[in-house]
């Protein structure tokens, strides 16, 4: 009787667990993919779903859909609970799983720095629901202020925080200034939308410290050319319903938008293994998880290194090429018996958009900043997305955006309009 195909289970379709999945699709192996999430998300364009420029839809492609040609994979939803590693076994939805070889690639979610109650006034930007609920937070802001008639409130509403300088909190303030002081302009009566006020917050000394000095400082200057108000060097202490405190100062605010830390998925828990202070796992050089020579983890949930010790960062690039790697490993592991050499991440660069037109690239010597970044960049980004059809959307979107300064989706959802402006003090988020 014919042996049994091994079994390769891998929990998470984000950027890491789709390509080991794509890698590892028809080949002798039989693989299942579990995610809590019917859908693969683009989270690199989140922010311009969190700023009406792109529709939920179009960065969001159904995980079935992408892996329907590879007969040997089966696609099941369910959010994974924790893992029997003696039996071998993964739970979810209310079941267990049995597995031969398993990879984890849950990825991360936000981290408050252990004051998780700044969350409902201050979402962060992970998922597709944290992008609708900052989008209807800030279009609300502009409805209420609309009506106000006390110009402090009103001042208030039309200010919105962005907290974290790396480059989701610079893409965030450079698109919420898109938006209010561009697009917005000729639409309100009883409010200017180009005298809202854009902070970005960073504690440390500088916005974008993961690149070189100049483009950091580059970065400042465009913002402050699209009106946006930079912070540096205090970190903020309070949030509450009415603003933030930086330092000794508080500032009422209308939207606040959280950017600043991550935590990783709690694959150590699962493991009960040790993890850095951000929950990542430490991972051998071939990705597998120290004691357990058929558990790998990757992406955000992992803690690799690279030659010189230096730990990878949080990147969609890092995750896939791991991914990629993985799908190539296990298959000379599984089917001819060897051993794989290490992975080894190459750089393709790090990308930051600060808005229409201005954006910093850095990929090896080279440095590029504004018009042309800004090309490289949405080429990247439309490149990298899953399925032609989400590629042709954004590119027809970004171009109606780009000439006619009007983003298209600039719709509050029922549930959050009429009874969040009859109770205009509610707290943001919720
Ligand atoms: C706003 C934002 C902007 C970004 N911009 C960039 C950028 O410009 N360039 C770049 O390179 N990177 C960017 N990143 C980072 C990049 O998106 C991540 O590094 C990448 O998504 C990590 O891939 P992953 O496979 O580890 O995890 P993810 O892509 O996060 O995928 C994890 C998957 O696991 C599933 N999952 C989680 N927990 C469970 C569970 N318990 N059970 C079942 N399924 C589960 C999730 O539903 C998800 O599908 C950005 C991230 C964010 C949030």
């Amino acid at each position: 009787m014919a042996s049994e195909p091994h079994h390769v289970v891998i929990v998470g379709a984000g950027f890491g667990g789709l390509a080991t999945a794509r890698v590892l699709g028809n080949s002798p192996v039989r693989v299942t993919l579990v995610d809590r999430r019917n859908y693969h998300l683009f989270q690199p364009l989140l922010y311009q779903v969190a700023t009406a420029v792109l529709s939920p839809s179009d960065i969001a492609e159904p995980i079935r859909r992408i892996l329907s040609r590879y007969k040997n994979i089966t696609v099941l939803m369910g959010e994974v609970t924790g893992i029997a590693t003696e039996q071998r076994e993964i739970q979810f939805a209310g079941r267990v799983l049995r597995y031969d070889t398993l990879v984890l690639a849950t990825g991360a979610t936000h981290s408050y720095f252990g004051h998780s109650e700044w969350e409902r006034f201050a979402p962060g930007l992970k998922t597709l629901e944290d992008a609708r609920r900052i989008r209807a937070n800030i279009l609300l802001a502009l409805e209420r202020a609309e009506l106000e008639t006390d110009p402090e409130v009103r001042r208030r509403l039309m200010t919105f925080a962005v907290i974290g300088g790396g480059p989701t909190g610079v893409e965030m303030a450079g698109s919420i200034a898109g938006l209010t002081h561009e697009a917005l302009e000729r639409e309100f009566r009883n409010i200017d939308p180009r005298r809202a006020r854009i902070l970005l917050v960073e504690a440390g000394s500088r916005i974008l410290p993961q690149f070189p000095e100049d483009l950091s400082a580059y970065a400042e200057r465009a913002l402050v050319r699209l009106g946006v108000e930079i912070s540096v060097g205090a970190p903020v202490n309070d949030i509450n319903a009415d603003g933030i405190q930086v330092g000794e100062t508080f500032i009422p605010c209308g939207t606040i938008v959280w950017g600043a830390g991550v935590r990783a998925s709690p694959v150590g828990d699962w493991l009960s293994r040790e993890t850095d202070r951000a929950g990542h796992v430490s991972v051998n050089p071939d990705l597998s998880v120290p004691g357990f020579e058929n558990i790998y983890v990757i992406g955000d949930a992992a803690l690799a290194k690279d030659d010189k010790g230096t730990p990878l960062p949080g990147l969609a690039q890092v995750a896939q090429q791991q991914g990629y790697y993985l799908g190539r490993a296990l298959l000379r592991r599984i089917t001819k018996g060897e051993e794989p050499p290490p992975f080894r991440f190459h750089s393709r660069g790090n990308l930051a958009v600060i808005g229409r037109n201005a954006a910093v690239v850095e990929w090896n010597d080279v440095k590029l900043r504004g018009f042309l970044a800004w090309l490289v960049w949405g080429i990247a980004h439309v490149y990298l997305l899953v399925g032609f059809q989400n590629r042709l959307i954004v590119t027809l979107r970004w171009l109606y955006a780009y000439l006619t300064y009007r983003p298209g989706t600039r719709i509050i959802p029922d549930d959050r309009g009429g009874e969040a402006m009859a109770k205009p003090n509610e707290p943001r988020g919720t």
